[in-house]
């Protein structure tokens, strides 16, 4: 079972997204467990549960302290090994092949950010690696963190009930996936191909591939080099 350890300043964000669709089924077959952890608790400020401060040097915004993030890291990660993962729009950016790699894991702690950042000694001390979403800020990691645990846990063996499902998805063998046709065959004049509707399997996968390659050049011609 892959366990994830989420460390937030809103827990609470998470928990719609825990409880629905294949998240929560997951999580019923025994194949993940998450535990969201309120930084808040780790703070040595127990009076105002203080968990950021000013930035040294000036400027705007507070950023994350040390001490709540080394204290929660230390106490979840126990005598256990953990990967520990920080949300950065300057961490690398998440791919297919970096969620195949991460379901491979046991224990996954991922560390949200939020304000200004996170002290930079976090990043240099407990940090395995920093993850990036894509090439925009967002308010703070809980969104990032989702998106993780979301593209992780799908593959994870056992989690999707089709796995033949998952070989013909995007970014297998750096393409875009193929366009899909549900019944109508003819919806209010849109017709669906007629080679899908042929039952010539492989005329059927060669359409497939050739639509994949077309709209992977025409869109993201990047994957292809
Ligand atoms: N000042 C930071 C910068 O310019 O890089 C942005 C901080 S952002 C407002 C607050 C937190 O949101 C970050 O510490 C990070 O945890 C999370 N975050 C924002 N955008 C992200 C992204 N694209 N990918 C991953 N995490 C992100």
């Amino acid at each position: 079972m892959l366990r994830f350890d989420i460390i937030t300043i809103f827990p609470d964000m998470f928990e719609g997204v825990l409880r629905e669709s294949i998240l929560k089924r997951a999580q019923d077959k025994k194949k993940v467990v998450f535990h969201v952890h309120d930084l808040r608790k780790y703070s040595a400020d127990k009076k105002h549960r203080r968990v950021d401060d000013r930035p040294f040097g000036g400027g705007p915004g507070m950023v994350l302290s040390p001490q709540p993030l080394f204290d929660a890291v230390r106490k979840i990660k126990g005598k256990r090994s953990a990967r520990v993962i920080l949300m950065s729009p300057s961490g690398k950016p998440l791919t297919q092949v970096h969620a195949k790699r991460l379901a491979q894991e046991r224990n996954l702690i991922i560390i949200c950010g939020h304000y200004e950042g996170i002290d930079e000694r976090v990043r240099l001390a407990l940090a395995d690696e920093e993850i990036s979403i894509g090439d925009y800020v967002l308010t703070g990691g809980e969104v990032p963190a989702m998106a993780v645990a979301d593209a992780v846990t799908r593959l994870v063996p056992g989690v999707l009930g089709k796995e033949a499902s998952l070989q013909n998805e995007s970014f297998e063998d750096n393409m875009l996936e193929c366009p899909h046709y549900t019944r109508p065959a003819n919806f209010r004049g849109a017709k669906v191909p007629a080679v899908l509707l042929s039952g010539d399997h492989e005329a059927i996968k060669t359409w497939r591939r050739r639509q994949a390659l077309a709209k992977t050049k025409k869109v993201r011609p990047d994957l292809l080099t």
